[in-house]
């Protein structure tokens, strides 16, 4: 496994994590797994508000948990926002068809997804969320292949 060197942010406000996705977006590749890795609270559904905002799909009040949902596509299937929090069993994973998902020209930003390893691409962008404060993030990109 080869990763490249972290680029890291700080952010102090939820508005400066939205403008952090936005600005995340334009480095985007047009098909891409996005990991985005932290706790409950750490950022990570504001952060892929920005970057779907920002590739042009949605405005950031229109992006919204898939935490019971599931799966959410805007673009007509450009850009996938899945949060699996609520599945713990990779066999639960099996039926929601990541694979053909994952096939498509999309840019598909997934939420506790680092929790089923063996089900995601092995070329992977991870966006690791901490929060160091009330309202200060740390935020690391690393693309790992
Ligand atoms: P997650 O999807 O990781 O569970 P959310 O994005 O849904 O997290 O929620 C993040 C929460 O933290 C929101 O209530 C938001 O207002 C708050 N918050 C405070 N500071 C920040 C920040 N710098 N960046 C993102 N969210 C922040
Ligand atoms: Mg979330």
């Amino acid at each position: 496994m080869r990763e490249s060197p972290h680029r890291t942010f700080r952010t102090s406000s939820n508005d400066e994590t939205v403008e952090l996705g936005r600005m995340i977006a334009r480095s985007l590749p047009k098909k891409a797994c996005v990991l985005l890795i932290g706790n409950l609270g750490a950022g990570k559904t504001t952060l892929a508000k920005g970057i779907i905002h920002g590739l042009g799909f949605a405005e950031p009040d229109e992006v919204v948990s898939p935490t019971f949902t599931l799966i959410h596509e805007y673009g007509g299937g450009r850009i996938y926002h899945i949060d699996l929090y609520r599945l713990d069993k990779p066999e639960q994973v099996a039926t929601l068809g990541l694979d053909d998902i994952f096939d498509r020209d999309a840019v598909v930003l997934i939420e506790w997804g680092e929790r089923f390893p063996e089900l995601l691409p092995r070329l992977r962008i991870e966006i690791r969320l901490t929060a160091v404060g009330d309202d200060e993030r740390q935020i690391a990109i690393k693309t790992v292949l």
